[in-house]
């Protein structure tokens, strides 16, 4: 018995899942032509296609108080997801978001398969929804270009092919120009688009190769995409099992093939004439009757071609249809089996930290140090001051005013330089401060000190460090702003404080 959770027994006796479709014994691509789909299923994904697409135009366009909606800028480490600002600080809660997606997208892949692909994949949607049909509309449906392809390069042959090429490259170029909107912002685009040639000489690079990445992608890879290079494709094997909703033929109603009449009700064989009208529309070239299969994306054209046929023969449609193994054989809806409830419970506890993350994430980030190589220095007889760097990330579209005032603890701080300090928006700023505690306040050599950091008198966040100090009174008298002399216990002191630094 074969373990493979999507080993289907009754089938899987073929040789068919030792090669592909698309691929000769030669090793030569075989170009596939399916035949335009058309149904019920085909008019839901283009409506679909015609608003995921729109939007995909669109977003970038829409600023929220003159921020983009959405912004992946990769090089820079800068996204900003529906008004939410992450920069490099936000490592951790950005890994947390993405592992969140990927325990989504496997829990959803073992419900309901590969729904992703065929409907919402921009792969899919652009490939099915938009170049196809640019193909269809010049060179005419899967056997016109066949007999286009097997053409000499004659006038109509080069008309056509010229046409549909320079469309496709058209096509391509407004793609990666939108594109590059999401990753550098619609604004920048703009400047690339107007301005000199010399002074964006790095964008209009990237934007003729993602223009050539896109057109080789929908021109030649086509359906490769998806059977050899896509990790999500690939890793079907071990997300799907018999309990997920896939596309599938019924082969219990379908088995055994034979040819059939309208109305006939004395046939002996099953309800699949063997009229390969499943196999003609598929854009990977597979036939879906051999069983579930890695490169069927769940497109649902052999759905439409298959109840079409049955609305012929006035039998019921579904003999190919969204299924699982399991109801298929026993008529059995959707389990919650444990792997189900497994993935649930993960995603669950993932979506809880990431809306404690989400909704306890501060609109600033500060760090503050010590001042690497000072000492503490005494202040009168009565109190100590540390020096210390601060830096305050900005996440918002505001400049933020910020000030820092001691938690917990009595003391002062006292601005180096500039008194009031102003995080501009997405930015950072940065200076230094003294830290002065009295003397009574310090009960160790080094003590943990909180600070808060404040816009007017609400406190943005709390940051914690060290201050170094002493509980001994020195003997030789230091003035405020002096530089100490090290004495011995300092040079010790010193040298723990480098160590903790190394740390
Ligand atoms: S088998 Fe059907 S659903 Fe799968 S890719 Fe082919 S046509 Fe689409
Ligand atoms: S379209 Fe339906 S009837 Fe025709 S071959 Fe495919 S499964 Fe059988």
């Amino acid at each position: 018995m074969d373990t493979n959770p999507i080993f289907d027994p009754i089938h899987d006796t073929e040789a068919y899942r030792d090669s592909l479709s698309t691929i000769d014994k030669e090793g030569n691509r075989v170009w596939i032509y399916p035949k335009k789909p058309k149904g019920q299923l085909y008019n839901y994904r283009t409506i679909v296609s015609v608003v995921l697409i729109a939007i995909f135009f669109i977003q970038p366009f829409i600023k929220i108080n003159g921020v983009p909606l959405l912004m992946l800028n990769i090089p820079a480490r800068k996204f900003i997801l529906y008004g939410l600002v992450f920069g490099p600080q936000d490592t951790f809660l950005f890994a947390l978001t993405m592992i969140t997606f990927m325990v989504f997208i496997v829990l959803f892949t073992t419900i309901f398969g590969r729904l992703w692909c065929g409907w919402t994949c921009p792969q899919t949607v652009f490939m099915e929804m938009v170049f196809r049909k640019i193909e269809y509309f010049i060179e005419g449906d899967a056997q016109q270009q066949r007999n286009l392809s097997k053409m000499p390069w004659n006038t109509e042959k080069i008309r056509k092919r010229g046409l549909k090429y320079f469309v496709f490259f058209a096509v391509s170029f407004i793609i990666a120009n939108t594109f590059l909107a999401y990753i550098i912002s619609v604004d920048e685009l703009f400047k690339i688009i107007s301005e000199p040639v010399s002074q964006h000489l790095v964008g209009l690079s990237m934007l003729l190769v993602f223009t050539g990445v896109f057109y080789f992608v929908f021109a030649y890879m086509r359906e490769q995409v998806c059977l050899v290079v896509c990790p999500y494709g690939r890793l079907q094997g071990v997300l799907l099992d018999t309990n997920s909703i896939v596309v599938a033929y019924n082969d219990k109603r379908g088995e055994p093939r034979g040819k059939a009449k309208k109305g006939d009700t004395t046939q002996q064989h099953g309800d699949c004439i063997d009229c390969h009208a499943c196999v003609h529309v598929c854009p990977t070239g597979i036939d879906i009757r051999n069983g579930v299969q890695l490169e069927c994306i769940n497109c649902t054209a052999c759905i439409d071609a298959c109840d079409s046929i049955m609305d012929k023969l006035e039998r019921p449609r579904g003999l190919v249809g969204y299924n699982s193994l399991e109801g298929i054989r026993n008529n059995q809806g959707l389990k919650v089996t444990p792997r189900i409830m497994g993935y649930s419970a993960i995603l669950g506890i993932l979506l809880v930290g990431l809306s404690y993350g989400l909704l306890n994430r501060s609109d600033t980030e500060t760090t503050v140090l010590r001042t690497s190589g000072v000492m503490f220095q005494e202040i009168g007889t009565d109190s100590l001051s540390n020096l210390y760097n601060f830096k305050t990330v900005n996440k918002t579209h505001n400049d933020i005013p910020v000030r820092f005032e001691l938690q917990g603890t009595q003391g002062q701080i006292k601005m180096v330089g500039h008194a009031k300090v102003v995080a501009p928006n997405e930015d950072i700023a940065e200076g230094e401060f003294f830290v002065v505690l009295p003397r009574t306040a310090i009960k160790s050599r080094k003590s943990e000190i909180q600070i808060n950091v404040l816009s007017g008198d609400k406190v943005l966040e709390t940051v914690k460090t060290n201050f170094l100090g002493t509980t001994k009174p020195k003997k030789t008298e230091t003035h405020e702003n002096e530089e100490e002399q090290p004495t011995e216990q300092h040079k010790d002191e010193h040298k723990d404080e480098h160590k903790d630094e190394h740390k």
